[in-house]
Order: structure tokens, then C-alpha cells, then sequence
């Protein structure tokens, strides 16, 4: 059966979730703006756009057999499902709010019976029961900031990457209910029945990010200074070594090297003599 993958139709982690499809060899065709689904051109998969909230529910009732959202909607949605793959963006953690003039310091200080507003109604819950206390909870569906001045609620439950919309709106974070980046999802039932094709479609988004974060470096050596080069890039198994044609006082040496570590090498590598120093993106790097 052709295999299902829900991403989401917009919001944070729409254009960074197609991009990390597209790099992987997925041919979602062009202008996939406004479509609900894309059947992959090249493979025997059909690409979902949905909500990233609703991901989870789907997977969990066999509708799609995998997806990318946020750790924070699978947890809210308290389905047992696999984490495949964690993506390294949208990176935000779950967190208790009060207005700064409230006093309070800590979660903890929170009454019994006040008004949290959130659109995360389970887990906030969940995580002031876990603390004893019996508080009411208001179901919003965004812009939780502002219901503690329109009076509407006592206190909020948000998501917060830099803090600064917070710190826009007078609230201060008193206790973080779950951390939460994008990942890859998926369940028990569709990895026994798509298990290869799922591990396919993780390793090849995998070797996405993983290239990222490298580049392919390339540089003439003198001949007698390959050793010190070697200590310098050593690669991934050491550094792929090349004769240059009517030049034998060089060698071409070739290696992957950190992106964040390029400026380091390359004055390293000019120390020692080298010429011809360039760099390049990686694709995909696949060990
Ligand atoms: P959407 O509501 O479709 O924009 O997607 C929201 C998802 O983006 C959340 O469930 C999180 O996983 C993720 N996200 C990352 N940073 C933030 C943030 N600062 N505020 C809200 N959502 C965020």
C-alpha cells in the first residue's frame, strides 16, 4: 500500500519541513501551495497537508503512517506513537506564564482555582495535577498573551522559543511543562507494516541535516606538509589524497569538515602552505 506522511499545511514548521523533504529526493512537483496532498513523483508515497496539531490523531488512527510536527502536539495529544527522528528546528518548550506584576516567582505559587488559558488543555492539566492543584482551565485557540488583561484568565500555558513576545506582553515564565523541537513520527502498527520504507524516508531526511552541518573542502598540499594536513582534516575515514597533474612538490588533499569549524581550518591549512583552498556544500551525507 502506498505509504502516507502528514506535514503541515502552514504555520512555523511548514517551510522548513518541505524544504528538508525536497533536499532528501522527494519531488513534491512545483507549486504545492495550495494542494491537500501531492503524490510523489518518484516514489510510492503520498505527501498529506495538514494541520500540525491534528498529526498525531492521524497517525494514531491509521489515516496517514507517518508525519513531521512538534514534540509538543504529540505530547498534548497523548497517543503512544515512535519517535523516529528528531528534526533540530522548531525548537520551543511548553510554559506556565504570569503577568510580572503578579508576584509570582514559580508554578508552584499558583493557587487552587485560578484561570489558565491555553491551547494545550491536556498537558496542562496533566501537569497541574501532577502537582495537587485544582486549577480551571480555558481552552483557547491562540493568542493566549493577551486573556490575562482582557481578564479572561488568571494565567496562561504558551509556547515560547526566544521569550521575547513574553517579555513583549508583561508575562515572566514560572515553569516549563515540556520541551519540543519538530520530529519525525510514526507508530508501532505502520512500522511493522512499512517498516523498510519508513527507515528509508528517515535516513534520506537524516543525511539532509547531517550535511548541513558539514562542507566538502578541498586544498593543494606540499607534498612533505601532508601529514600536518591530515592532523588538520582528517575526514570522516581520513582526507581522500590526489597526485596534481605536473606538480609534485603538491597534492590535492579532499575531506568533510564541519561547517563551523571552515574558518579554523582553512587559516590552519594556509599555515602550512596550502593553495587552492575551496569549499563546498554537501547535499547529503550518508554513513
Ligand atoms: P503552527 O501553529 O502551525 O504555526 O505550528 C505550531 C508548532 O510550531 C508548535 O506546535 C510547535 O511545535 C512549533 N513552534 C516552534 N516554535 C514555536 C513558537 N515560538 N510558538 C508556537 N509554536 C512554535
Amino acid at each position: 500500500m502506498t505509504l502516507r506522511l502528514g506535514v503541515p499545511n502552514k504555520g512555523r514548521l511548514n517551510e522548513r519541513t518541505i524544504e528538508l523533504l525536497r533536499k532528501s529526493g522527494l519531488d513534491l512537483g512545483e507549486d504545492i501551495g495550495r494542494k491537500l496532498y501531492v503524490k510523489v513523483a518518484n516514489q510510492d508515497l503520498e505527501v498529506m497537508f495538514v494541520r500540525a496539531q491534528d498529526i498525531p490523531g492521524f497517525i494514531a488512527a491509521g489515516a496517514i503512517d507517518m508525519g513531521i510536527t512538534g514534540l509538543d502536539e504529540l505530547a498534548e495529544s497523548g497517543h503512544e506513537l515512535v519517535n523516529a527522528l528528531n528534526l533540530e528546528f522548531g525548537y520551543c518548550h511548553l510554559s506556565v506564564a504570569v503577568p510580572e506584576e503578579s508576584g509570582i516567582t514559580d508554578a508552584s505559587q499558583i493557587k487552587d482555582g485560578s484561570r489558565i488559558a491555553t491551547s494545550f488543555p491536556n498537558l496542562t492539566k496533566r501537569y497541574f495535577e501532577s502537582m495537587g492543584k485544582d486549577v480551571s482551565v480555558i481552552v483557547v485557540t491562540g493568542a493566549a498573551e493577551i486573556m490575562p488583561y482582557l481578564g479572561i484568565s488568571d494565567y496562561i500555558v504558551d509556547l515560547v522559543s526566544t521569550g521575547s513576545t513574553l517579555k513583549m506582553n508583561r508575562l515572566r515564565e514560572v515553569g516549563t511543562i515540556v520541551e519540543s523541537q519538530a520530529a519525525v513520527i510514526t507508530s508501532e502498527s505502520a512500522l511493522a507494516e512499512h517498516s523498510v520504507k519508513i527507515q528509508e524516508i528517515v535516513d534520506s531526511i537524516k543525511s539532509v541535516i547531517i550535511a548541513e552541518e558539514k562542507k566538502y573542502l578541498m586544498a593543494n598540499i606540499p607534498r612533505d606538509k601532508l601529514a600536518e594536513a591530515e592532523a588538520i582534516i582528517p575526514g570522516m575515514d581520513g582526507p581522500t589524497i590526489l597526485e596534481v597533474a605536473g606538480n609534485a612538490d603538491f597534492v590535492a588533499v579532499h575531506a568533510v569538515v564541519d561547517s563551523d569549524k571552515v574558518f579554523h581550518t582553512i587559516n590552519e591549512l594556509k599555515k602550512i602552505g596550502a593553495r587552492g583552498i575551496l569549499t563546498t556544500p554537501i547535499e547529503r551525507l550518508v554513513n
